[in-house]
């Protein structure tokens, strides 16, 4: 299989992280989550010892957002890395900014650093679409396993997750006036950015987030032009 890197972009509750999850169990890409990437550097013990990083892990542990230059460079690196690695990889919800995206006069953005390592061809933008309303129902009754943070279907009223046995836990960013403030953030952010994509001649492909997962993600490969 070629390599590919694929963007995933939607509302909360549309299903990203799960897409590419899927994308991670059946095809090996590497889902290249920025948070969770940060917040591993600065667990680490050596952290404390980089004055860069100490600085940044206190911006990131108020809440405040980390320096974008700085984020930049070390997504572009582990970037680097795993096309170096050969292997496929996707986001989801990143790039968040258009200067992440694209860059400036001096500092190199996400974009342009795929194009090299993938090649134009082979970078895929998906928008998956679902209604304010879908976001709120969803986020609303979302459950994860407290131990390996998978979703837990609302459907299936499990009290165990069904891969670990771990205990569920319903995630605390999901109160329906929480979810109002992250689709409105959703909106302001991500627009420009696809329209930026657009304007710079990528196709940015949308579809039906609604489907269950499965469904979605036959779409998703058929975006892909992977075949069963
Ligand atoms: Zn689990």
């Amino acid at each position: 299989m070629k390599q590919r890197a694929v963007i995933i972009y939607g509302p909360p509750g549309a299903g990203k992280g799960t897409q590419a999850e899927l994308l991670v169990r059946r095809f090996q890409f590497i889902h290249f989550d920025t948070g969770r990437y940060l917040e591993q550097l600065f667990r680490d013990p050596s952290a404390e010892a980089d004055p860069v990083l100490r600085k940044e892990k206190k911006l990131f542990d108020t809440g405040i957002l980390c320096t974008p230059s700085w984020v930049l460079k070390i997504v572009s690196d582990a970037t680097r890395r795993i096309a170096e690695a050969g292997f496929s990889v996707t986001y989801s919800g990143s790039p968040r900014t258009d200067f992440e995206a694209f860059g400036d006069d001096t500092n190199r953005g996400l974009l342009p650093l795929l194009e090299e390592m993938y090649g134009r061809d082979h970078i895929f933008i998906i928008m998956l679409e679902i209604t304010p309303e879908t976001s709120i129902e969803r986020n609303s009754h979302r459950v994860v396993c407290s131990v390996c943070g998978l979703p837990i279907l609302a459907e299936a009223k499990l009290q165990r997750c069904a891969f670990c046995s771990g205990p569920t836990r319903k995630r605390t960013l999901d109160d329906p006036e929480i979810i109002k403030v992250r689709l409105k953030e959703f909106a302001d952010r991500t627009y420009p950015i696809i329209e930026g994509m657009e304007s710079r001649g990528y196709t940015v492909k949308r579809i039906d987030g609604l489907p269950a997962p499965y469904k979605v993600h036959e779409s998703v490969m058929k975006v892909l032009g992977i075949s069963q």
